[in-house]
């Protein structure tokens, strides 16, 4: 599988969730075992030597491919969820939506200052939902923090959303 097979397989679908809208739906690449060896292989390849100890996914898409890349770089997977879904002591992060504000949750116990950290989600649109994970991460004070994705909306310059210290991979780009 290539880039551009990969490309080609993930699907278009005009006004979803609302009108004027083009959503990226993955689902047609996660359901094809050449796409996800592709994913799987192109991010453990870009993160095996970088030291990493921590791979966390954010709700819900990030949770498709993070747990494969940690379990291949034999290092944990930490869930970064909506607020109130986890059940033990939490931090958390808030975050401006569209519409209102969200929030994001890890357990207090998932993380350490020694931890260096992949973040990951299936999609860079504006960086709302991504910068607010990164700041979470930034409460337990880790060595370094990288994130990563499946596919970047090039024309929406989300990237502006992190600082220099923090390093962004996307596998594919619109
Ligand atoms: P953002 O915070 O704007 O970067 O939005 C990122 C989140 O919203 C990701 O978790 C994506 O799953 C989802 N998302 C935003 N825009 C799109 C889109 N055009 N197609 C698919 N997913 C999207």
């Amino acid at each position: 599988m290539t880039q551009e097979e990969v490309k080609r397989i993930i699907r278009d679908v005009p006004d979803f969730p609302k009108k004027g809208i083009l959503f990226k739906d993955l689902t047609t690449a996660f359901i094809n075992p050449g796409c996800m060896h592709w994913f799987e292989q192109e991010l453990t390849d870009a993160y095996k030597d970088k030291g990493i100890t921590k791979v966390l996914g954010i709700e819900s898409r990030g949770f498709v491919v993070a747990p494969i890349v940690a379990n291949n770089m034999n290092v944990g997977f930490v869930p970064v969820r909506k607020k109130g879904k986890l059940p033990a002591e939490v931090v958390e992060q808030s975050y401006d939506k569209e519409y209102g504000t969200d929030t994001i949750e890890v357990h207090k116990d998932s993380l350490t200052a020694d931890d260096v950290v992949m973040i990951h989600d299936d999609l860079l649109a504006t960086g709302g939902t991504m910068a607010a994970a990164v700041e979470l991460v930034r409460k337990f004070g880790v060595k370094k923090i990288y994130v990563s994705f499946l596919v970047e909306l090039d024309e929406l310059n989300g990237r502006r959303a992190f600082a220099d210290d923090v390093e962004v991979l996307s596998l594919i780009h619109y």
